[in-house]
């Protein structure tokens, strides 16, 4: 009797344990990174945005040029959206050649980093942001502004950005080309950040269009700082 006891205890206290290592377990692998958002491990091409990272994107009222003033003063679009299959806008300073590497470029909305990298030869490094577009808006729920040719990138991937935060700077994508920054509206979920040059339009908008239409005020207004 008092052996079987024993063993009863003994069993208890090892199937306790057992449960604890599951729980631990299932904590390790779903416990998000900060920010409540967990990193991309898997092949960026096929990440797409769950409904739930789409839901806690922040919401973007307002958009602006990432580039110069607000709403894009000193600077020019050298190559713009579907000139040559070209799937985005080039944004340069009124400088010219390499005056305008290492100026800031800002986050276009709030949104968050879901795209920190590298993503092959000629892009440089790459940064994707994610923006929840109000309810109603044609080009909603999701769409992400992807920034390219940088030379340096200043957020994590999972951050939340705001409005005009300076997030990265104008880049050459390592020598490739004069100083400029590759700027791409993509609508979506599906963040595939180096899909480029194709002579359909994909999954993206005018940059040019979907800012001047999203940013609050009459292409001549200046508009006030966030
Ligand atoms: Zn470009």
């Amino acid at each position: 009797m008092m052996r079987s006891m024993a063993f009863v205890r003994a069993s208890a206290i090892i199937f306790s344990l057992i449960l604890v290592a599951i729980a631990a377990g299932i904590w390790w692998w779903r416990a998000p990174e900060a920010g409540g958002f967990r990193e991309v491990r898997i092949d960026p091409a096929f990440h797409r945005l769950t409904a739930a990272e789409v839901a806690t994107l922040p919401l973007a009222v307002r958009f602006d040029a990432p580039l110069g003033s607000h709403h894009g003063a000193l600077t020019y679009n050298a190559r713009a959206f579907r000139i040559k299959n070209h799937l985005g806008d080039d944004l340069n300073g009124i400088g010219g050649e390499n005056s305008d590497l290492g100026d800031p470029v800002r986050a276009a909305a709030a949104g968050r980093v879901v795209y920190v990298g590298s993503p092959g030869a000629g892009w440089g490094k790459m940064l994707i942001l994610a923006h929840r577009l109000p309810a109603g808006d044609e080009a909603g729920p999701v769409v992400q502004t992807m920034y390219a040719h940088l030379d340096e990138i200043r957020v994590k991937l999972g951050q939340l950005v705001k409005r005009g935060e300076t997030v990265a700077t104008v880049g050459t994508a390592d020598g490739a080309y004069l100083a400029h920054l590759h700027f791409e509206v993509r609508q979506g979920p599906y963040i595939n950040p180096a899909e480029g040059y194709a002579d359909t339009p994909l999954n993206r908008l005018s940059p040019q269009d979907f800012i001047q239409r999203r940013r609050g005020a009459l292409a001549t207004v200046l508009n006030q700082p966030p």
